[in-house]
């Protein structure tokens, strides 16, 4: 996995590059940042840059992984045997004292390989593949990383290096952290440590004073966007709203995007747009409540979702139906927009983009969203000056 599967962070790559082209590769490494921000991403990356059986040589690349050599091909997919990945995971069984790994680690290995950013650790995913809830027992104990510490000492079979790749190093037990102390207390040229971690502080200081930090940063939404695009195939208007909604990690964005919850968040807001049709304040005060509970920055993700859905609007009124985005929702696109030949298209669009910059600038939802209902249903209804604050004078 070179360099280009790392989204954003150049500076964090160009300090990996130039130690790679000077062959000045510390022994270990911390690599710190916002989970799926890129240091799990990076780490794997720049495993398999050490590895690569192709860099250095006169036709290889020097500061990154070939991509291409036996080598990379089996880093890429987690299977070189001088390559040590490690999750932290929740106990098993009773017998604490087994490296006993759960049945399902080598899937997140291998989901792993596939997209570095996926979801697949212990903590944020109990079950893979589902939704399902945290998981906060997610620890590095002492038989796996004695374990870990066994394979360090091993001779590299193909490569240069043995790498090893902690995951969630803030995830260590103290009864664990004589393991990997004593690998970083008697570091080996051959060995290179890079362990992975949100927050430094966490980081036991025995171990953070032994590692060099590299830090990562969280994602541009613009950043995010073009990997939603280019690499889970998201179009391209649902990626930009799936992008704000995603704290700055591609991992996050990926979950959005594959979660009931990005399903819900549509359903919420077509169904917002209904009920601010009729202009019940009883129907309207629950979808509002429900909204309001996405938090500040999900709600400006939440809004870009009812703008997705007028401008749908306007797409089927002037005969562009293929151009949809809630394309599961055309039909009820189009009867919408056949039951309410009045309605200003324009006008709906201008309030909920006032209603972004009012919660932008720090407004209260609640007031915010309840103003935006009336003004939607004035502007549905043929009748709206445009301004999200006139609902709120006329009450
Ligand atoms: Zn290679």
């Amino acid at each position: 996995m070179p360099w280009s599967r790392v989204l954003g962070q150049d500076r964090a790559i160009d300090t990996l590059s130039h130690a790679l082209e000077s062959e000045r590769v510390a022994g270990t490494y911390l690599f710190h940042g916002p989970s799926g921000s890129g240091p799990r991403a990076a780490a794997l990356a720049f495993g398999q840059a050490l590895l690569c059986e192709r860099r250095g040589t006169p036709t290889g690349p020097a500061g990154d992984a070939c991509g291409s050599c036996l080598a990379c091909t089996k880093s890429a997919r987690l299977i070189h045997p001088d390559l040590h990945v490690t999750l932290p995971f929740p106990k098993t069984s009773k017998q604490a004292d087994k490296d006993d790994r759960p049945s399902d680690y080598s899937d997140r290995m291998a989901a792993l390989a596939a997209e570095p950013y996926a979801s697949a650790d212990y903590r944020q995913r109990a079950a893979l593949g589902s939704d399902g809830a945290s998981n906060k027992q997610v620890a590095h104990r002492r038989i796996p990383m004695e374990a870990f510490r066994r394979e360090m000492s091993f001779v590299p079979v193909e490569g240069r290096y043995v790498v090893g790749v902690l995951l969630e190093a803030d995830r260590i037990r103290t009864e664990a952290a004589n393991a990997l102390l004593k690998l970083l207390e008697e570091p080996e040229a051959r060995v290179v440590l890079i362990l992975t971690a949100e927050r430094v502080e966490n980081v036991l200081p025995t171990i953070l004073s032994r590692c060099q930090r590299v830090r990562f940063d969280p994602l541009a939404p613009d950043v995010l966007e073009a990997a939603l695009v280019a690499r889970a195939g998201v179009p391209a208007t649902e990626a930009a709203v799936v992008a704000r909604m995603a704290d700055g990690s591609f991992t996050k964005a990926l979950e959005v995007w594959g979660s009931e919850s990005m399903q819900a968040h549509r359903a919420l807001a077509v169904q917002f747009v209904r009920e601010a049709y009729t202009g019940r304040p009883d129907r309207i005060a629950p979808v509002v409540q429900s909204a309001q509970k996405l938090g500040r920055e999900s709600l400006k993700g939440w809004l870009d979702l009812v703008s997705i859905w007028i401008r749908d609007l306007v797409l089927v009124r002037a005969g562009a139906v293929a151009a949809v985005v809630n394309v599961d929702q055309t039909e009820a696109v189009q009867k919408f927009v056949a039951a309410l030949p009045k309605a200003d298209l324009e006008a709906m669009a201008s309030v909920v983009a006032q209603a972004v910059d009012a919660i932008e600038g720090n407004a209260h939802a609640g007031l915010v969203l309840t103003a935006l209902a009336f003004a939607l249903r004035d502007a549905m209804h043929g009748v709206s000056d445009g301004l999200l604050v006139a609902p709120l004078d006329a009450a």
